[in-house]
């Protein structure tokens, strides 16, 4: 395990591990989903990139709302500390106890309560993986249109508690735009029910969006009314080798005149990001004839049968025309879609095949994100020489993931050694554009000592309020955003 990037918690509650108190928590749930047992536990407890180390006296897994109620009630009446847990994908530490707090799993909450196509709405159990989510949409012919590569094993309460984004947020949002209602089990046990249908619902301060994005630390969200949409009828995808990041982007400026909001993914890549799929996926082949230094995966999608192909075609002859497009293919297959797709979603595990990385989720304003990248490649290959940027993710909302992986052949320990001073380096070039030093993976552990100098002052004052007037005794996830 490795002890960077910082764990360290200020958080005043620690779990409580005397035999007496644990029985009772037990008691909520049933002995047999009180999993005490190292064995059992570790799946709750290994984090995906294993970057934190996490111990629990207990991971509960309570089968009802009344039981999550009862459990904070107790939590709260014995300041016992609880981390909240979902599908365990998150990329922040959020989701694992770091000293030794109880984890409450939401992966027993899994009901579909309702499909309402009328209303274009479903309603979810917190535990719902995102998978079954858009299963049961497009069984009654809609789209639930949230999309990360994590689907089959991430949660709706973990996608909302992260505000996930994702490869469709381009035209369809982020997590909060698709929540309309929201349950949730507030830290004394009471049960806030503001699980309505309505897109209007001006009755007062919007109380539902305090939670999405609180990862775990203001209540826990035990159910979700989600937005859905008409399933499209036509799906267009290319992979576009494009001379530059700057042509990349003049590029989705045209996508966009062309197609409007049909235009669901545009997503960046590098030639090394596509080469080093290349050379450690053996299922994977090059789209293209020839290497191209930058490339584009463009989704278009439509409620209209015909006439997107064209649009896709004509986009790319003009881009052709004006030195943006140097080589592009169309998909003429779902199978053919979902390999150029593959060759996106690889990029964050392939990285390790080259040695350590340190990763980044930055935002910037869509327009600066050339530049970004440009000055940011200058900045950390000056602080660690040899360093390799690797900058991909969805140019259409201003996100890159930008991951530099260590020098070739260089100590992987001594590079990770120097994890919060690349952030330094990266995150100094993030404000200078105006940017968000974490997109769309939230802050965790993992940037939770950045926050206070990145935020705005009184923003964070305000934060620390709410989490007070909402936490008092620190019970949920002490130690993480704040
Ligand atoms: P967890 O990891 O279990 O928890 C995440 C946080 O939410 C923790 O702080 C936890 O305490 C809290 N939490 C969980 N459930 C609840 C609840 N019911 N109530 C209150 N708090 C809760 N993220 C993106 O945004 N975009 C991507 O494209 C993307 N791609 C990914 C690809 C891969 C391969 C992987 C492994 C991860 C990716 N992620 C991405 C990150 C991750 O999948 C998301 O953050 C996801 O929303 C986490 O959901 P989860 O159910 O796994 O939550
Ligand atoms: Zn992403």
């Amino acid at each position: 395990m490795l002890d960077k990037p910082s764990a360290k918690s200020d958080a005043k509650t620690v779990a409580k591990t005397d035999p007496a108190l644990l029985s009772r928590f037990a008691a909520i749930v049933g002995d047999k989903y009180a999993i005490t047992d190292p064995a059992l536990q570790a799946p709750y407890l290994i984090e995906l990139r294993h970057l934190f180390e996490a111990h629990t006296p207990m991971v509960l897994r309570p089968g009802s709302v009344g039981e999550v109620s009862a459990i904070l009630q107790l939590a709260n009446a014995t300041k016992t500390a609880i981390v909240p847990q979902g599908g365990n994908t998150g990329l922040v530490g959020g989701q694992v106890p770091h000293h030794n707090e109880i984890v409450l799993s939401l992966n027993r909450l899994d009901r579909i309560r309702e499909v309402d196509p009328t209303s274009n709405t479903i309603t979810c159990e917190a535990g719902v993986t995102l998978q079954r989510a858009r299963e049961a949409a497009a069984a009654a012919d809609r789209l639930y249109p949230q999309l990360l590569p994590s689907e089959g094993s991430c949660t709706i309460g973990g996608n909302l508690s992260t505000n996930a984004g994702g490869t469709a947020a381009l035209a369809y949002g982020i997590a909060r735009s698709h929540a309309l209602g929201l349950e949730v089990v507030l830290a004394d046990g009471r049960i806030l029910n503001a699980l309505n249908k309505l897109k209007k619902d001006n009755t007062g301060y919007d109380l539902k969006n305090l939670f999405i994005g609180a990862e775990g630390t203001l209540g826990i969200i035990t159910a979700a009314v989600l937005r859905l949409i008409p399933r499209p009828r036509a799906v267009e995808t290319a992979f576009i080798g494009v001379p530059s990041a700057e042509a990349a982007l003049e590029l989705l400026g045209m996508a966009q005149e062309h197609a409007g909001n049909d235009v669901t993914s545009f997503e960046l890549m590098t030639r090394r990001c596509v080469e080093m799929v290349l050379e450690n996926d053996s299922s994977s082949r090059d789209p293209l004839a020839a290497p191209h230094a930058w490339y584009v995966l463009v989704e278009l999608s439509s409620q209209l049968r015909d006439g997107l192909r064209l649009i896709l075609e004509e986009l790319l002859e003009h881009g052709m025309e004006r030195g943006l497009v140097a080589d592009a293919t169309i998909a003429d297959s779902l199978e053919q879609a979902k390999a150029f797709w593959r060759i996106r979603e690889m990029l964050g595990e392939v990285q390790r095949h080259a040695g350590a990385s340190i990763k980044h989720d930055v935002s910037v304003p869509v327009a600066s994100a050339p530049a970004f990248i440009a000055e940011a490649n200058a900045a950390v290959t000056a602080f660690i020489p040899g360093s390799r940027p690797l900058p991909f993710g969805h140019l259409g909302d201003g996100n890159i993931h930008y991951n530099v992986t260590q020098p070739a052949g260089a100590d992987k320990d001594a590079f990770l050694a120097r994890w919060n001073e690349m952030n330094a380096v990266v995150f100094a070039v993030v404000k200078k554009y105006g940017g968000s030093i974490s997109a769309e993976h939230g802050i965790g552990v993992m940037k939770r000592d950045i926050l206070p100098s990145v935020k705005d002052p009184v923003a964070y004052d305000l934060m620390r309020s709410l989490k007070a007037l909402l936490d008092p005794n620190g019970i949920l996830n002490p130690g993480k955003v704040l």
